[in-house]
């Protein structure tokens, strides 16, 4: 296999890996406080589940589950078909998930009774939960930015209407492709700057050390620990140790850090203890959804030299 295609596909496993295990490592912290965690944990660094959920070690939350619902929806039939991803979230949510949120559940409801495949906006809608769970549209995507801008907002709006949403999903997901195909920390801080740039809210070089479920203060304590740390293990430690919505920023920290740093970096104690048929079914699909991505469909296209 050519060394470009191969370097894509790991750094695309990485990133998936990284929603799942930044997941599992900040289940364990959800909602807690920064100096509750300190008092209980020194600094949490091990995946060892309980928290809030009671969770067994290397569990994983709505955050990987519902990644792996977009990735079976486009993966069944190798194209992408927003009721099949509808139905993957219906049938999600009727096996009784471990954890739902509120707008996720109106959601999945409203294409339950409604056949409703687009909530209307709405401006209680800028919750994290249509970014945490995009990067299958952004694997599917590559090399095809017009095309990956339609999928990603229209996998958020079966659930999520607003603009913060929006623009935190496409700026995650083109992280994540820049990532894939090379790309280093300074240029995906270009990315968040234009971000910020587009929308202030975003602004992150203050950092509150807020973490919570709002896109905003998601997107600030990720790219806050993405830009101040140097490796895969560092970004995801500051970023669980914030609390509050920790598995959620986890699970985004752990998709950008994985594709930007590789597989190869996410420590091998955390791939050890993360649910093994939860590794084994991202790790597939990351590839397979990558191989399906315009970037290899194009002729010349991954036989090709990065640099
Ligand atoms: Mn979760
Ligand atoms: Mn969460």
């Amino acid at each position: 296999m050519e060394r470009n295609k191969a370097a894509i596909l790991a750094r695309a496993r990485g990133a998936f890996l990284g929603v799942a295990v930044g997941d599992a490592l900040g289940a364990t912290t959800e909602f807690m406080t920064p100096a509750e965690i300190r008092s209980k944990f020194g600094v949490h660094r091990r995946i060892i589940g309980g928290g809030w959920l009671h969770l067994k070690p290397g569990r994983v939350t709505d955050d990987t589950e519902m990644s792996l619902c977009l990735a079976r929806a486009i993966l069944k039939n190798g194209r992408w078909d927003l009721k099949a991803a509808a139905d993957e979230f219906l049938a999600w949510m009727r096996g009784k998930p471990v954890d739902i949120g509120s707008t996720v559940r109106r959601g999945i409801r409203d294409y339950l009774l409604k056949g409703q495949l687009e909530t209307p906006p709405n401006a209680w809608d800028a919750g994290n939960g249509a970014v945490m769970r995009m990067l299958p549209v952004a694997l599917f995507t590559l090399g095809d930015d017009e095309l990956f801008r339609e999928l990603v907002v229209a996998q958020a709006h079966l659930t999520h209407n607003h603009p913060l949403s929006d623009a935190a999903c496409v700026t995650v997901g083109r992280m994540v492709q820049a990532a894939l195909l090379g790309a280093d920390r300074f240029a995906l801080h270009a990315m968040a700057r234009e971000l910020v740039a587009r929308h202030p809210a975003f602004r992150f070089n203050d950092y509150s050390g807020r973490a919570s479920g709002y896109v905003v203060e998601t997107m600030q304590t990720v790219l806050h620990f993405l830009f101040t740390t140097g490796s895969f293990e560092e970004c995801l430690i500051g970023v669980v140790n914030q609390g509050s919505d920790a598995d959620t920023t986890g699970a985004i920290a752990g998709m950008i850090a994985g594709a930007l740093y590789g597989e190869d970096a996410i420590p091998a104690a955390w791939l050890k203890r993360l649910d093994p048929v939860v590794n084994r079914e991202v790790t597939v699909a990351a590839a397979a959804l990558v191989r399906q991505a315009p970037y290899f469909k194009q002729p010349g296209r991954g036989e090709r030299n990065e640099h």
